[in-house]
């Protein structure tokens, strides 16, 4: 299974070059990054951002059971709240 705390790392909390998004997207899910880029087009900073116990790192919201369980098993959640792309460290 993919690491997702490994692959968020990738991408960094702040802005991504032009030049640096390319070279993730060689190693990275393009859906993943498609997503990234959607976001990234509506000013959402950071756009990805990790999960902090059960609560949006970003914006606090409390997640759902059924969203906890899927980021546990690797996913990326979008907030419903603040847009953001959501993982789990581990
Ligand atoms: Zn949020």
């Amino acid at each position: 299974m993919v690491d997702m705390a490994e692959v968020m790392k990738k991408f960094d909390i702040h802005e991504i070059a032009n030049n640096e998004l390319a070279e993730i997207e060689k190693t990275v899910d393009a859906e993943l990054v498609a997503r990234y880029k959607d976001k990234r087009g509506k000013k959402i900073f950071p756009v990805i951002y990790a999960a902090r116990d059960n609560v949006c790192g970003a914006c606090n919201m409390e997640l759902p059971k059924s969203v906890l369980s899927r980021l546990k098993g690797g996913e990326v959640i979008e907030c419903d709240q603040c847009g953001r792309l959501l993982y789990i460290a581990k």
